[in-house]
């Protein structure tokens, strides 16, 4: 038996997810006394890039370099999962549940017959060959402990909700063939357009949302500004995405992506039940709104009540000052 985590990476490049689904199954395989195993589908990785799982406490990666990973589709991943799950005997499997986690967790335990918990946010509480692991339910207003007593156990980890744990372990890259075929791809890519933000929003620590109080697309340039010197990625509510003044991808939201920063700034935002359920796992929110009545005030760690064309160029001005050394707090 052994613990078996799968790293996602983007073009040759690991997630931080990965870092953190990597650091869980460590953890889960010292529990129960097995080894550890990582699976790597990306030929753009390289042996010295792999080592970097090593910081997290993988000692055995098994890498698949055949270039038909760089498109994701879940059947022929699930198909990669369930080869090395079976190479290396794995009861325990352990992913993230980012957008490509979400397809392939539930295929993955339909085929291996597994039990699964999507979405948990702590390591499992062992009890017999029992695991029980804490999940968000109702979009994060609830807690629920799912118990899983299958053989084989499937994990996929919310993004940014256990954080890694650093270690140093050396690690040993072996090359790894699944067996799958250009045959196993059933979707059919014509053709990927790149998201316009630096950095991946789904991954990002800090995230600058702008909603319809920002009147316009032509108003953005000081969102963007502001995240620029922030380092963190752009997002928007829905009616914004819906209206065309930004793209459908920054979406956040019941009906979007569900994101958990470190710091979600919301600007002009009403702070919405539907908006909420995307944000509310953030670690800490801040919001800016003209109405001191918005709802968001309720969910927010911080708030400005103001007008955000006078205050978010305000906010930056002092974030660059701030970099530049120029303003001190103390
Ligand atoms: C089934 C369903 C699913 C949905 N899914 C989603 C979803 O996934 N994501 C989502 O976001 N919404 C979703 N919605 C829509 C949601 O209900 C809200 O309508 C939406 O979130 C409101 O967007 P908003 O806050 O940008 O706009 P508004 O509600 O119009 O709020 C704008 C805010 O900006 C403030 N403002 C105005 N001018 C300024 C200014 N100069 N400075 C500062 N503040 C200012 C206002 O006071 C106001 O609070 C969904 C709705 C339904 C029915």
């Amino acid at each position: 038996m052994s613990v078996l985590v799968f790293a996602e990476t983007a073009e040759g490049n690991f997630r931080k997810p990965a870092f953190e689904s990597v650091s869980y199954g460590q953890r889960v395989a010292a529990s129960l006394g097995l080894p550890l195993h990582v699976l790597c589908l990306d030929h753009e990785l390289s042996e010295s890039s792999i080592k970097q799982l090593g910081d997290y406490g993988a000692s055995h990666v098994l890498w698949d370099r055949n270039e038909l990973f760089r498109h994701f589709d879940p059947q022929p991943f699930a198909k990669a999962l369930r080869t090395a799950a079976e190479a290396t005997q794995a009861s325990v499997i352990v992913l993230s549940l980012t957008y490509n986690g979400r397809a392939l967790a539930p295929l993955l335990a339909a085929q291996l017959n597994a039990g699964l918990v999507t979405g948990a946010i702590q390591l499992p509480e062992f009890v017999g060959q029992e695991f029980r692991i804490k999940k968000n339910v109702f979009g994060g207003k609830a807690i629920a402990t799912v118990a899983l007593r299958t053989p084989v156990k499937i994990i996929a980890v919310l993004p940014n909700a256990v954080a890694p744990q650093r270690a140093s372990t050396d690690v040993a890259v072996e090359l790894f063939e699944s067996g799958v075929t250009a045959s196993d791809w059933k979707i059919k890519i014509k053709g990927i357009r790149k998201s316009s933000g630096k950095v991946i929003l789904s991954d990002a620590e800090i995230v600058v949302s702008g909603g319809r109080g920002l009147k316009g697309p032509e108003n953005w340039g000081m969102i963007e500004e502001l995240a620029e010197v922030l380092g963190a990625a752009t997002a928007c509510s829905r009616p914004v995405a819906d209206v065309h003044w930004r793209p459908h991808e920054e979406h956040v939201g019941q009906t979007g992506l569900t994101i958990r920063p470190n710091l979600y700034i919301a600007i002009g935002i009403s702070g919405a039940i539907q908006h909420l359920a995307g944000v509310n796992g953030s670690k800490v929110i801040v919001v800016i709104n003209k109405d001191p009545e918005a709802p968001f005030f309720k969910a927010a760690d911080y708030g400005i009540v103001g007008d955000a064309f006078e205050i978010v160029p305000a906010l930056t001005r002092a974030f660059k000052r701030f970099k530049s050394g120029e303003l001190t707090f103390s």
